[in-house]
Parts: C-alpha cells; structure tokens; sequence
C-alpha cells in the first residue's frame, strides 16, 4: 500500500491565541479531504485552545517538544500525559533547534521519544547534518549515529506511531533547500537504516517527511521523489495561504 503523505506545520515560538486560532481555522476549512493527513504543532500555552478549534476538523494537533519524564519536580517542563491530556497526537523530538540550540543528546532525544510513544503519542524524530557536516561527507554518518541511537530499545511495532523528519539543518530557516535528488538520496538512506534498525516492513511503511525552507513553489517537486513522504514545514506554516498549498502539493 503507498505511504500516506503527512504535511505537519511547526509554529516554533511564533503567533498568540487569537492569530493562532484564526490560523488553525483558516487551515481546517481549507483542507479538502483527507488524503493528506495534516498536523499543526503551536506552542505550549495555546495547544488547548488549538485544540478546541480543531475538534471535529481532520487536522491533527502536536507539540514541539516534551519532557522524558513521567512527572515530577521539573520546573516549567511539560510531560507526555499533559500533552495527550490537551488533545495532542503528535509531538516533534530532535528538531535541530533544540539540538544544536540547546544541546541536546541522542540519548536525551531517546529517553523523549520512549515516553512519548509509552504515553500514546506519535513520535516525529527530526534529523539531519550541519552544513560543515555535508561538505565534510559526514551526512550519512550523522544520519546514522542520530537514527541509531534515537531509537535505540525501541520496538519495530511502534513503527507505524513513527515519522522521520530529514531536516538538514542548512535549510531550516535560511530559505535554502536541499534539491529534490539530495533529499531522495538522504530519505533513501534513512529508510534503509531503519531497515537495519526496525525491519524491512517497517521500513517500508515509515513517513519521512523532508524539512527545511518548503515553500509552494518547491514542495512538490520534493514531495514527488519516491522516499519523501510529506513535509515538516516552519515559516510557511505561519500563513494558511502557503501551508494549504503545501498540503495540496502533497495531493
Ligand atoms: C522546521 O522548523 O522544522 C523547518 C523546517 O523550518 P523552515 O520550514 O522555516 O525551514
């Protein structure tokens, strides 16, 4: 069976709770049918009245980060069970801004990406190389340390719940893009490495979405490559006009 795209809209820290919700209403009315599944993931403070527009909308609901911990004395941290007590499906883990912004680990990602999923939450695991770690051709190396050790002891029956995002972090934000042939090549490669660490049919049946500056006038030609299931996008996530596009390119 082909792999159902996924186009996720990542906020970051941007909008309030009125520009968020008229937003997250324009994108629900504007979304047709349900061939694409669709995600947006708004900050913290507004995933409760996100999630009140939403409801009864095919538009699922993420967060952009969580805690790995069940609860406890983790002052301003939010938990798994918090974000599913909200109304959120998804939640995003390992995107480059956390890692390189925050200095966050493998292993750190790994303990978020468990109890996510423990907790019931599907899990988007961003990867992807620096730039001085593309033109040292460290890409597949990098790629293969952050899968490895992202999902370690995790289940391949989980696979299902998982969606990669390939994010070369030399597109996030600075309006370049890796080309159609460089995002193909790197999905190819993550799905094979997933192969390695899930199993074949996992593999198989694993969304990895490419992320990094996708605009209308380039997601579809990125999307049509036969590795690239969707995209996770930033900037143009904050306009319903050019997310709607990029949905609709995903059709
Ligand atoms: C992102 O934040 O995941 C992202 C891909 O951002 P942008 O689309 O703005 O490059």
């Amino acid at each position: 069976m082909p792999r159902q795209k996924f186009v996720a809209g990542n906020w970051k820290m941007y909008t309030s709770s009125s520009s968020g919700r008229v937003l997250a209403m324009a994108i629900a009315s504007g979304v047709e049918d349900d061939r694409v599944r669709v995600a947006v993931c708004p900050p913290f403070p507004y995933l409760a009245v996100i999630a009140e527009t939403l409801k009864g909308t095919p538009i699922a609901l993420g967060a952009q980060n969580v805690y790995p911990a069940k609860e406890g004395a983790f002052t301003g941290e939010v938990s798994a069970d918090m974000l599913r007590d909200v109304g959120c499906r998804y939640v995003i883990v390992g995107h480059s801004e956390r890692r390189h912004g925050l200095g966050e680990q493998d292993d750190f990602i790994n303990c978020k990406l468990r109890l996510a999923m423990e907790a019931g939450l599907d899990v988007i695991l961003c990867v992807g190389e620096t730039l001085a770690e593309r033109e040292g051709n460290q890409t597949n190396d990098v790629l293969r340390r952050q899968l490895t050790a992202g999902l370690e002891a995790v289940s391949p029956t989980v696979a299902p719940r998982l969606t990669i995002a390939y994010e070369p972090v030399w597109a996030i934000g600075t309006g370049k893009t890796a080309s159609p042939a460089q995002a193909q090549e790197a999905h190819a490669f993550i799905r094979d490495q997933i192969g390695g660490i899930l199993g074949a049919p996992a593999a198989e049946q694993l969304v990895v979405q490419y992320g990094g500056s996708v605009k209308p006038d380039n997601a579809a030609e990125i999307m049509r490559q036969p590795d690239v299931d969707g995209a996770l996008v930033g900037g143009a996530s904050l306009k319903a006009e050019s997310f709607l596009a990029i949905v609709n390119a995903a059709r």
